[in-house]
């Protein structure tokens, strides 16, 4: 009996040890106005210290660094700011940085007032393939106690590097700038069932581009969409390749694609991620809080696409998925009460994805306070009747374990889609 207890006590403890591991999610959403306001330029240049033939640059798309300082022959304090404020606590940096011999550098990385270090560095050679910095290479100083969220982070951090005349580029995650996701959306349209068009332009005038694939007369569609938040890389990642398995050669793919279109915006904020912003675009908004107002021209364009294709084809969007990254991989749905063009194809669908997955528990959030819009998952759901997720990944989710959700969630999710068409008629 006694046994039997000290083993209950130790599952108890255990399951919620379990709970207080788990992310609970983000507060409820609320509607805020999103009427432009200014934002901050970064000066763009170099930060050269001639004696040490040290030299620091964030002149290229995507770089993030404001300013700098020499504490002695090899350590340098950077400081990274952010676009407006108040804001998101996720702070973007990326620079590179270059010796005329080869030497190693100390470098702190710290913030604006309230604001600490989130994404852990990785190092690039050529601004493409990217590593993670050595653990024993990186120090942690105020760290917080808590599990997730701006609580579990550190003040400021120091990075030791090795520099020298083959430049090295340091950022918060791999560099996913304009220029990058255009290259992927131009090898993608190689394809000849996929087509990349301007849909409008950002504020500074980047195009707003969108891939289609299958046909584009199709009155079944799905609509995908990520970056609205420029640091959110993780979640591009997990786009891309969910993107690449529904445009792949399985017969499934090809299956879908004879019944459905579909849709994507890989990248809603190319203003906000050419210019390194932690957050906003360069209206000084958090585009996901504009799906009711639509004030932000990069809302406004998936809008007027959106409402111009259902009346185009007089067809629907069934689905609508919208990519993040957060402090721990979370799905944020609509409550499965609330029926949809395909009910409970959601729920459905993330069943699938747990049973293709061994042990892997999706840690699910439904939400059934809807309207206003605010956000692009309620405008999916509300406007057009498209059951609606946003699919949020971890910053720190491996990233073997992104692609293979990807894989498996688009392969799970072309088979239920296909066999629930069927009963619509
Ligand atoms: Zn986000």
């Amino acid at each position: 009996m006694k046994k039997i207890f000290v083993l209950l006590s130790l599952l108890a403890i255990a399951n919620l040890f379990g709970q207080e591991q788990r992310f609970q999610g983000q507060p409820p959403v609320n509607a805020v106005p999103t009427d432009s306001k200014p934002v901050q330029k970064q000066w763009k240049g170099q930060f050269a210290f001639p004696d040490q033939g040290i030299t620091f640059s964030n002149e290229f798309d995507g770089a993030r660094l404001n300013g700098l300082v020499q504490n002695n022959d090899s350590t340098y304090t950077l400081l990274i700011t952010s676009e407006n404020t108040p804001i998101n606590t996720s702070p973007w940096y990326a620079f590179k940085v270059w010796g005329k011999r080869p030497m190693t550098i100390d470098v702190w990385l710290t913030y604006q007032a309230d604001n600490k270090h989130r994404y852990y560095p990785k190092l690039s050679h050529d601004g493409v393939h990217w590593t993670a910095l050595d653990s024993l290479r990186y120090v942690e100083i105020g760290k917080g106690e808590k599990a997730f969220g701006p609580g579990s982070l550190p003040e400021k951090v120091k990075m030791r590097l090795e520099v020298g005349p083959d430049t090295l580029w340091v950022a918060g995650q791999e560099l996913e700038n304009s220029a990058r996701v255009n290259a992927w959306m131009d090898s993608i349209s190689q394809k000849k069932f996929v087509t990349k068009n301007t849909i409008g332009k950002s504020r500074e005038g980047r195009n707003l581009n969108l891939l289609s694939i299958g046909d584009t007369d199709s009155k079944n569609m799905i609509m995908i969409i990520s970056r609205q938040h420029p640091p959110e890389v993780t979640g591009y990642l997990t786009m891309k390749s969910f993107v690449e398995t529904l445009s792949s050669n399985t017969k499934l793919a090809k299956k879908f694609r004879k019944e459905f279109t579909i849709y994507v915006v890989p990248l809603m904020n190319p203003d906000g991620v050419d210019n390194g912003f932690w957050r906003h675009n360069t209206g000084g908004i958090d585009l996901n809080r504009d799906w009711a107002n639509f004030n932000q021209p990069e809302t406004s364009a998936v809008k007027d696409f959106m409402e111009g294709m259902v009346e185009k084809t007089q067809g629907k969007f069934y689905f609508g998925i919208d990519f993040h990254s957060t402090w721990d991989d979370i799905y944020y749905t609509v409550d499965p009460e609330l029926h949809g063009n395909m009910p409970n194809l959601v729920s459905t669908w993330l069943d699938g994805l747990k049973k293709r997955i061994e042990g892997y528990d999706p840690n699910i959030k439904p939400n059934g306070d809807l309207v206003p819009t605010t956000v692009s998952r309620n405008y999916f759901f509300v406007k057009h009747g498209a059951e609606a997720l946003v699919f949020e990944v971890g910053d720190n989710t491996p990233r073997d374990f992104l692609k293979e959700k990807a894989e498996k969630g688009a392969e799970a999710l072309m088979e239920i889609m296909l066999e629930r068409i069927k009963d619509i008629p």
